[in-house]
């Protein structure tokens, strides 16, 4: 099945963007990060927590899907889908030890993030986003819920309590599936 590439869905929230990166069609996941141009494309659309990397290549992509597997897991994890390995946490923090940053005093009153050393653009990209994720999850943000939907399956923080879907089009969508499963029996 082809799915066309866009980002529509994305929130602004640098930790879900970055998870929010495999859909589901029906029941089915389908990666959207595929390809280098893909790569890029998301990076266009997603709030990323570092420069955007000026170009992309196959090696980044290669270091971009590990992670974000692991991310998606402990995310999706901490919303009680799935289990929690110890495994994908070691690689959220190897992304964040290849990387170190110190806070350092700028003025009074005012601080900010160095690097230590001088990473690759794209290797301090994924370190700051496993600094997102790590700090969802740390949180803990009870706000952080999974869209459990046909066509949909994305993280999302609830804007109100108990809120079930990410908006309407999926709660409806969930309505009309469970009426087709009540009548099918
Ligand atoms: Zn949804």
């Amino acid at each position: 099945m082809e799915i066309e590439l866009t980002w529509a869905w994305l929130e602004g929230y640098p930790a879900l963007d970055f998870a929010n990166t495999v859909i589901r069609r029906g029941w089915t996941e389908y990666e959207l990060v595929t390809s280098v141009d893909a790569l890029s494309s998301w990076l266009d659309a997603a709030a990323l927590p570092a420069p955007r990397p000026t170009t992309v290549t196959d090696d980044d992509l290669q270091s971009f899907l590990p992670l974000r597997d692991a991310a998606l897991r402990l995310l999706r994890a901490a919303t009680g889908h799935g289990d929690w390995h110890a495994a994908d946490v070691r690689t959220l923090n190897e992304a964040l030890l290849d990387c170190p940053e110190v806070t350092v005093l700028e003025t009074a009153g005012s601080v900010v993030s160095r690097t230590v050393g001088s990473p690759a653009p794209f290797s301090l990209l994924l370190a700051r986003l496993a600094a997102e994720v790590r700090d969802v999850l740390a949180g803990p943000r009870p706000d952080l819920a999974l869209c459990d939907a046909p066509g949909c399956g994305q993280l999302f923080f609830q804007r109100r309590t108990n809120q079930a879907w990410c908006g309407p089009p999926c709660g409806n969508r969930a309505r009309v599936a469970r009426h087709h499963t009540a009548t099918d029996n």
